[in-house]
C-alpha cells in the first residue's frame, strides 16, 4: 500500500485525501492548526458562530460528489440551504440593487434602473453559462504537469471560446450600462481575488453560479464542510493529526521520501501532497537547490491575490436592513482597486461585504453575527497603529448607509492579513493564492506537480484550476486522480 504524506488539512488537502484513501492508499494528513479546513474556519465569539473564510458556497456537488465517493450521504455533513434571493448591494448615491436567481424579478428591478440591461439580461445568462460550460470541460478537471497538457489543440481552441483577452469589466460594459449595477457584477472578480479592470472576462463565469445556479449555504455554518471531510477521511482510515507543523519535506536523489515534523520526528512517505500555499510552503519546506525550476526569486515574483481585513462582529440585535449577503459599495470602484494592487494600501473609501448568517440560520447566534470584510492588499509587513485604526472607517462607512453597529457590539474580533499568512501559511496574506490580474497567472498558474522533485504534487489555490473553495476542492481530487491512475 503506497504511503501518501499530505501538508496541510485545507479543503485541497482534504479532498486529495479522503479520494486517495478512499482508492486504498495508506494516507496520513499533517495540519499546523487545531481545526481541519484551513481558511474555511469556524469562530467562536461567546454564543456567536461564524464562518471564517468561504461564506459564500457555490458549486455544493463538487463536495457532495466527494463525500458520495467515500460511501457517504453528503446531507448527513452539509445540509443545504438555497439562497433564491441572496445579495443586496447599496450604492453611495442611495440606491439598491438585488441579486436573485429569479430572473423575472431581475428584470423588474433592470427596467428601473438600467433598461438597457434589462433588455440585455436574458443573454447575459446565456453568455456566463455558455463560459462556464466551456471551462468546466475543458480546464477545471485538468492537471497540468507538462507542456504538452498546455498544447493540446482542443485546450487552446476552447481557451479562445472564454473571452481571455476583455477584462470582466469590459465584458460586464456589453450588458450593464448603470455603473452600480455593473461593479454590482464587477465585484465577482475580487471571489479570486483580483480585479475586475485587469483580470481575464473567462471569470465572468462566476455570474453563471450566483445567478443561474444560486448561492448556498449549510445549516449550522459552511465550516461543516470541511469538518465532515475530516471526519470521512479518518472513518476511513486516514491518519490525521492536527497542531502539527511539517518543516522539511526529505528529498533524496530528486524523489520525496517523506517529511520532518515539528523540527524532530520523521515520516517516511512514497508521495507528498503539499497543501499549505505553494508559494510560501514549496521555498520553506524543499532546499533551493533541489528546487532548481522553482527558485526563491521565481516564487517571489508571483502576484498575491488579495488580502482581507475582517471584523466578525458579535450584535445584540437584529438588524431588519439585513439579509445574509449584502455589500455597500464605495464611490469610485476603480479608484480602489487602484489602492489595492499599484499603491498596496488600505482602500479610502472600502466597499465593504457583510455575511449575517444568522439571518438564514437562528441557531448560529442569539443576534446578528456579522461577518465584515473589506478587500485589503497582500503584503509582507503591516502597521499594527494603521491597523487598529481602520475598524473606525469601516464602522464610520457602514453608519453612512443606516447601519450603526457599535453600539450593539457584544463581542468583536479583527484578522488582518498579517494574521491569515501566519494563521494559514498564505502568501502574503493572500486568500486566493496568486492573482489572475495577470493572463499569464489566470491560465499557466503553478503546476500541481513538481518539476524537480519526484513523487511531489501540489494542491490549492495557488495551483489549477484557482482559488475559491470549489476550484480548491476540485484540485485536490485531479491530484489523486493523477497519482491512483499512474
Ligand atoms: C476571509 C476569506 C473569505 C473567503 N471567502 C470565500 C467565499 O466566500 N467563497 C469561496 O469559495 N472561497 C472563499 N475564500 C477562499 C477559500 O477559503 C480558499 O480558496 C480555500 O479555502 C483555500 O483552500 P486551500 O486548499 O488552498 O488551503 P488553505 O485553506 O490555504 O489551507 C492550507 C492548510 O495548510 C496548512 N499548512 C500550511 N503549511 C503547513 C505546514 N508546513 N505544516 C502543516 N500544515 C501546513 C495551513 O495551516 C492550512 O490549514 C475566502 C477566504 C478567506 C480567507
Amino acid at each position: 500500500m503506497k504511503k501518501v504524506l499530505i501538508v496541510g488539512a485545507g479543503l485541497g488537502g482534504l479532498a486529495a485525501g479522503v479520494l486517495l484513501q478512499t482508492k486504498g492508499f495508506d494516507v496520513t494528513i499533517v495540519e499546523k492548526n487545531e481545526h481541519v479546513g484551513g481558511k474555511m474556519m469556524p469562530v467562536q465569539l461567546g454564543e456567536y458562530s461564524f464562518d471564517f473564510g468561504p461564506n459564500t458556497i457555490t458549486m455544493p456537488e463538487v463536495f457532495q460528489w466527494l463525500f458520495e465517493q467515500a460511501g457517504e450521504r453528503p446531507e448527513d455533513y452539509m445540509p443545504l440551504v438555497k439562497l433564491t434571493h441572496h445579495t443586496n448591494n447599496f450604492f453611495t448615491d442611495g440606491s439598491q440593487f438585488s441579486m436573485s436567481i429569479d430572473e423575472r424579478k431581475m428584470i423588474q428591478q433592470l427596467e428601473r434602473l438600467d433598461p438597457f440591461a434589462a433588455e440585455q439580461y436574458p443573454a447575459y445568462l446565456k453568455e456566463v453559462k455558455r463560459i462556464y460550460d466551456i471551462a468546466k470541460s475543458q480546464f477545471f478537471y485538468r492537471t497540468f504537469s507538462s507542456w504538452k497538457d498546455y498544447t493540446n489543440p482542443s485546450l487552446l481552441k476552447a481557451l479562445l471560446q472564454v473571452r481571455p483577452f476583455e477584462t470582466v469589466d469590459t465584458f460586464h460594459q456589453r450588458f450593464f450600462r448603470n455603473e452600480n449595477i455593473r461593479n454590482a457584477f464587477n465585484r465577482y472578480a475580487t471571489y479570486i481575488g483580483s480585479s475586475p479592470y485587469t483580470s481575464p472576462a473567462t471569470f465572468s463565469l462566476i455570474g453563471h453560479l450566483e445567478m443561474n445556479d444560486g448561492v448556498y449555504y449549510v445549516k449550522g455554518g459552511n465550516p461543516r464542510i470541511a469538518k465532515g471531510l475530516g471526519h470521512v477521511f479518518q472513518k476511513a482510515g486516514g491518519k490525521l493529526y492536527t497542531n502539527c507543523s511539517v518543516t522539511e519535506i526529505i528529498v533524496k536523489n530528486k524523489r520525496a521520501v517523506g517529511v520532518e515534523v515539528n523540527g524532530e520526528e520523521k515520516i517516511d512517505a512514497d508521495i507528498v501532497i503539499v497543501n499549505g500555499d505553494l508559494l510560501k510552503a514549496y521555498p520553506a519546506l524543499v532546499k533551493e537547490q533541489d528546487r532548481p525550476h522553482f527558485k526563491n526569486k521565481k516564487a517571489a515574483e508571483f502576484e498575491p491575490s488579495i488580502s482581507a481585513y475582517v471584523i466578525m462582529a458579535a450584535v445584540k440585535k437584529r438588524f431588519s436592513q439585513l439579509i445574509h449577503h449584502q455589500v455597500y459599495f464605495s464611490q469610485d470602484y476603480k479608484q480602489e482597486f487602484y489602492e489595492l494592487f499599484q499603491q498596496k494600501t488600505l482602500p479610502t473609501d472600502p466597499t465593504i461585504y457583510i455575511c449575517n448568517s444568522s439571518y438564514t440560520d437562528n441557531t448560529v447566534a442569539p443576534g446578528d453575527n456579522l461577518f465584515i470584510l473589506v478587500n485589503a492588499p497582500a503584503v509582507k509587513e503591516e502597521n499594527q497603529e494603521e491597523m487598529k485604526a481602520y475598524r473606525e472607517v469601516v464602522y464610520r462607512k457602514l453608519s453612512q448607509f443606516g447601519l450603526d453597529i457599535e453600539p450593539s457590539l457584544v463581542h468583536e474580533r479583527i484578522v488582518t492579513p498579517y494574521e491569515i499568512e501566519q494563521t494559514f501559511g498564505a502568501f502574503k496574506g493572500a486568500l486566493y493564492g496568486v492573482s489572475s490580474n495577470r493572463k499569464m497567472d489566470s491560465f499557466l498558474r503553478p503546476s500541481n506537480v513538481s518539476k524537480d522533485v519526484k513523487n511531489l504534487y501540489f494542491v490549492g489555490g495557488t495551483t489549477h484550476p484557482g482559488g475559491g473553495s470549489p476550484m480548491v476542492t476540485i484540485s485536490g481530487i485531479n491530484v489523486a486522480m493523477l497519482i491512483s491512475s499512474s
